[in-house]
């Protein structure tokens, strides 16, 4: 089912590489999936040509925060007790389309075993999609990600973890499935009814033990936090990236430029609730919790530029009000908040593959990456909205296929 990767130039083309735009025009030249050269070299006879022009070449884009699992629908609650995890493994299929077709040709998806699945599909060349990094929930009894699940949901007795022998097995189970990653909480949060963004979840000797195991497993782990005294918990622990750090303080940055977590904002879940929730009948308590959550996540954004924390690019994508497919409207509300372009693509490409421990495969146009790459007709870096047009996105190569291609 996969298909052969011939060998491609792109001739003549203004070229941000994931770090900086260069100065001088370009070729770059793509061969068995990767980019081959940059500036100079062979060219097989029968390689395709595709011209510039005025078009932008860039990295293809990575979130590194998507729920494929959470579609559009007007129902959530229906969703989740009537949908058995094999049809959910093709909503997440579908979802996993929208994004890659929105110019994002690497996810890191909070999911559940139906994205370890679509992740092999995709490896596997049975289905079309991005590059998927797939991840396993570890949660307490009462936690935010149990509480996510309507109350009468049947649990199965795998749903959550208490203890340090218990997260640790959790957390073999999942690499045993085949999971990329570990997602914790310690906090509770704000898409939830039961419970509070300053719950504090988990106990130092849990997440010490999660992320040890994790770490022994050579998998890299994320933590949702919310509350400033989670936050605390979860830097003072050895998490990878830190989601949301929505109520930080100034001590809880200082700990974050200690750590090296790397910190993802997802703006785009907070401004979806705040300005579409009422429309879209989230559940009141959500609305609730979001209008102080989102002011507050727009200071820690701030704050954490002033200071040089270290960002990647994450929009929490999921249900109706942060919509798969959308993902690069967060390039937006960051750039609104004082990020320059350069800094976003650059959150969005190298940044983020260095996160989730992509560094040397993708993000970046240079000899050797995966040839991942986006062919942009406009100049996002002096407007940046232009990203959220899908039409501007004129051709979208993953691994060296062209898989979109609206010319
Ligand atoms: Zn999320």
């Amino acid at each position: 089912m996969t298909h052969p990767v011939g060998p491609i130039l792109i001739e003549g083309a203004r070229c941000f590489d994931g770090h900086a735009l260069l100065r001088e025009r370009v070729d770059i030249y793509l061969d068995g999936g990767r980019v081959a050269w940059v500036g100079d070299g062979p060219v097989a006879p029968d390689a395709r040509r595709i011209r510039a022009g005025d078009r932008l070449v860039m990295p293809g884009l990575i979130d590194t925060h998507v729920h494929l699992e959470s579609p559009a629908v007007p129902d959530r609650t229906g969703y989740l007790v009537r949908t058995p995890e094999t049809l959910i493994a093709f909503y997440a299929a579908y979802n996993a389309r929208l994004t890659l077709e929105a110019g994002f040709t690497t996810l890191r998806n909070m999911g559940t075993y139906a994205s370890v699945a679509l992740r092999q599909a995709i490896d596997r060349g049975l289905i079309d999609g991005p590059r998927i990094l797939a991840g396993g929930y570890v949660d307490m009894t009462g936690g935010h990600f149990d509480l996510m699940r309507p109350l009468v949901f049947p649990r199965q007795p795998e749903d959550t973890a208490d203890g340090e022998a218990a997260v640790r097995q959790a957390v073999r189970r999942h690499v045993r499935a085949g999971v990329d990653f570990i997602k914790i909480a310690t906090t509770g949060g704000i898409g939830s009814e039961g419970d509070d963004s300053d719950w504090v979840t988990y106990s130092e000797a849990e997440v010490a033990a999660i992320c040890d195991e994790a770490h022994n497993l050579m998998r890299h782990v994320a933590c949702h936090a919310q509350g400033n005294a989670g936050i605390k918990r979860a830097l003072g622990a050895d998490i990878d990236t830190l989601e949301h750090g929505t109520f930080m303080d100034a001590d809880a940055l200082q700990m974050l430029l200690r750590s090296k977590a790397v910190l993802i904002p997802t703006l785009s879940f907070f401004h979806g609730v705040v300005t579409r929730g009422r429309e879209l009948n989230l559940p009141p308590r959500w609305l609730e919790k979001c209008g102080p959550g989102y002011e507050a996540a727009k200071a820690t954004v701030r704050m954490a530029r002033e200071a040089g924390v270290r960002i990647a690019y994450g929009t929490d994508s999921a249900g109706r009000h942060a919509p798969h497919g959308n993902n690069a409207g967060e390039l937006a509300l960051m750039v609104g908040l004082g990020y320059t372009p350069e800094q976003m693509l650059i959150a969005a490409t190298s940044a983020a593959a260095a996160t989730i421990g992509l560094g040397d495969e993708t993000g970046r146009i240079a000899a050797g990456f995966s040839a991942d790459l986006l062919l942009v007709n406009g100049d996002p870096l002096t407007d940046i909205t232009l990203l959220q047009d899908k039409r501007r996105i004129e051709q979208i190569i993953l691994r060296g296929r062209i898989m979109v291609d609206r010319t």
